[in-house]
């Protein structure tokens, strides 16, 4: 149970004094739902009002607060047209301007001859100096009641800073004074306020300056967000690491009639990989392990050979991939050298049902078949096994952790092996996974020629087409990206298709469309025929992203490089170069390039190590933006930044581990204020985690 403390955080937005139900949805498409969403909504700037010039020396384009005598109202008699009033001091003069005006407030606010005191942006009009729509206007007696210095915060259409400000303001006088949860020596050290000093510094900045991620208030919420992370995550650990585990130990009879079988020998990375993997499953603790590597570094070979392990122990497996076509794909390669070890491997996809379904649960059920390769589809209650003992999870970060969770709750004391292939920095692994232990193919596979990369400008179009088209009649078979950009996802798809058309304008019938929007049996289709060879041409959206493998396909072609992510262009690339042929890849963007998007381009051209592109993209635009967190299935950090906070990430782990170490149960006095800090930023099913064992 949520601490009571910390309830009145999370009631609705609505429950704050001056957000009815219209403006608590605005709130909380920017910031949350709750109460506590808008602790976390930092300032992204300040308006500084002390600026109290005379009109005279007003400097254009800032913010002033001027005391001006009240001169003339200018009505105008069309309603559309600005209402201005004329003010003035002993320097000159300036117009309030004002746009639809309803009723007399103007005229009560503004009395004539009257002195008033205005607070807002100066421009120039013509030969006129103006203010519009004024932020304050009180009479004099009351100037001390303006704000000198007020926050800024992002907002969305329909939504004015007062009233987020007055909202934010509220959320404040909610939070609690809470127990210190870091150790004093700690605090000492790095200079760090309390909680709660905190966040209203943060909130109240007095300069620019104090907006920045290195400020002391700052760097210690982040800290406490990052270690509430490397908490949780080291919980999960911990109750994994409890729970008994079983050793898997196989006699390497299957391993070896499928090394026979192998065209080619394994690589060194993997070999390692796959000794790892091995000593873990002899352990008689459950294995939690990451096997990362770069696209067509050949991890799908290392989890079969993990597999095998658990299949000559006399246990089963399965192999959970996050979309139907690559459970297909995994099938399709797997099937030989399941022939060659004489092992059993049937599919689980969401689609099938009636008999093949029917049989191929049976046999799970009774042992007859070795492998389970499907879908989320392998979560359901339905499909149960006579004795599974490792679950391999592909491109994991399209899962959560809940599902490998439930996927494992299948057999007894089950062995995880997760892999992905995003190449993510270090750093991040740790906010993603915690501690889990890692295994990298940092090594490709021998005999791959290197990727040729361009990098051309979209007026150059006619000119990739007709190299595409000469390249098709010498066999070549091309991905043809279209981006697709979340927000006008339906636009984005017109734009495929119409590039599609376009493009059958020009190489006729065998040009495909895949898109998110299909069904899955028509995408299916679409990329079966592309891997058939039917197709040349496959027009896609970004929905080839992740994992396919047409190792014919030897170019791609990418349409406004620009807008994706280095992560994004990099696995779009990796869908070539994986067969004899040479391949080459053409990123075409939209001039003119921005600085940040010509940096990632010129990454691109010079690198294809994907260890490397992630730092650079990490580098070049802070973790959550460009990792794009919904895409990668990293958390998303609402305080800390992990391109600038990386080090608090570092001390976060090595604080959490030794906290668990001393108070395994979070019992102690700091024990019990770390819950707190759970709760606070919603780790509820990490505290459930302790109270379970
Ligand atoms: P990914 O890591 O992207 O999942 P895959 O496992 O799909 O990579 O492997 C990509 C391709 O490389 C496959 O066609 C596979 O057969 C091939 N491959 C894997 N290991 C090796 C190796 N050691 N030598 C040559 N080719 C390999
Ligand atoms: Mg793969």
């Amino acid at each position: 149970m949520r601490p009571t403390v910390l309830n009145p955080l999370y009631a609705p937005i609505s429950t704050l004094q001056g957000v009815g139900p219209k403006v608590g949805r605005l709130i909380e498409r920017v910031a949350g739902p709750n109460v506590v969403d808008l602790l976390w909504h930092v300032p992204t700037g300040i308006i500084d009002r002390r600026l109290a010039p005379k009109i005279a020396v007003a400097p254009i384009g800032t913010t002033v607060t001027l005391t001006v005598r009240v001169d003339e109202h200018r009505a105008p008699r069309n309603p559309r047209l600005p209402y201005k009033v004329r003010c003035s001091d002993e320097t000159g003069s300036i117009d309030l301007v004002f746009f639809r005006v309803h009723g007399d407030y103007v005229e009560k606010a503004l009395p004539i001859d009257r002195v008033r005191v205005v607070s807002g942006r100066i421009e120039r009009y013509g030969d006129a100096l103006q203010m519009p729509h004024p932020d304050y206007i009180v009479p004099l007696e009351e100037a001390a009641t303006l704000p000198t210095i007020e926050p800024v915060y992002g907002l969305t259409e329909g939504l004015n800073l007062k009233v987020m400000a007055k909202a934010v303001r509220g959320a404040l006088a909610r939070a609690p004074d809470t127990p210190e949860w870091h150790d004093a020596a700690l605090l000492a050290r790095e200079g760090w306020p309390a909680w709660k000093a905190a966040l209203l510094a943060v909130h109240r900045p007095e300069r620019m300056d104090a907006l920045g991620l290195e400020t002391f208030a700052r760097r210690r919420l982040a800290y406490d967000e990052l270690l509430a992370n490397q908490l949780a995550l080291a919980l999960m650990r911990a109750r994994v690491r409890r729970a008994r585990g079983r050793s898997l130990k196989g006699d390497g009879r299957l391993r070896a009639l499928v090394a026979a079988a192998l065209p080619y020998t394994l690589t060194g990375a993997q070999k390692t990989a796959i000794q790892e993997i091995e000593t873990d499953l002899v352990q008689p603790h459950r294995m939690l392990r990451l096997l990362q590597g770069d696209v067509g570094s050949g991890k799908t070979v290392v989890a079969l050979f993990a597999m095998l392990i658990a299949i000559e122990a006399g246990a089963q497996a399965a192999l959970m991939a996050p979309t139907e076509i690559l459970a297909r794909q995994h099938m399709k390669t797997l099937e030989p050298f399941a022939e060659a070890a004489g092992i059993k491997l049937v599919a689980v996809l969401g689609r099938e049902r009636g008999r093949g379904r029917a049989e191929a649960l049976a046999r799970l059920a009774d042992g007859s078949a070795d492998i389970a390769i499907g879908t989320h589809a392998l979560i359901e209650e339905e499909v149960t096994f006579r004795d599974l003992a490792l679950v391999v999870i592909d491109e994991q970060h399209r899962f959560g952790v809940h599902q490998r969770l439930m996927l494992g709750a299948k057999g007894s004391a089950v062995d995880v092996l997760v892999m992905t292939a995003t190449p993510i920095p270090r750093t991040l692994t740790l906010t993603a996974y915690g501690d889990m232990d890692v295994s990298r193919l940092t090594e490709r596979p021998a005999g791959r020629l290197p990727i040729d990369t361009r990098v051309v400008p979209l007026d150059r179009l006619d000119e990739i087409v007709a190299h595409a088209k000469q390249a098709i009649t010498q066999g070549a078979r091309i991905y043809w990206v279209c981006p697709l950009v979340e927000e006008s996802e339906l636009i984005d798809l017109a734009a495929a298709a119409e590039r599609h058309a376009a493009l059958r304008q020009i190489f006729g019938e065998r040009v495909g469309l895949v898109h998110g929007r299909m069904k899955s049996s028509e995408k299916d289709a679409a990329m079966a025929a592309f891997a058939a060879g039917t197709i040349d041409l496959l027009v896609a959206t970004t929905v080839i992203e992740v994992g396919i493998d047409v190792p014919e396909a030897s170019i791609i072609i990418v349409e406004h490089a620009e807008r994706f992510g280095l992560a994004q262009l990099h696995q779009l690339r990796g869908r070539v170069g994986r067969g004899a042929r040479q391949s080459h890849c053409v990123l075409l963007y939209a001039a003119p390039l921005g600085e940040t998007a010509r940096a990632r381009l010129r990454i691109m051209r010079e690198t294809d190590d994907g260890f490397r592109i992630a730092e650079e993209d990490l580098r070049l635009r802070g973790a959550g933006e460009l990792l794009g967190t919904r895409q990668s299935g990293l958390p998303a950090f609402k305080l800390a930044d992990l391109a600038a906070h990386s080090e608090l990430l570092a001390m976060a782990r090595d604080d959490a581990r030794l906290v668990l170490d001393r108070d395994p149960t979070l019992t102690g006095k700091r024990g019990e204020a770390l819950r707190l800090l759970l709760y606070l930023f919603e780790r509820d099913a990490a505290v459930r985690l302790i109270a379970s064992g």
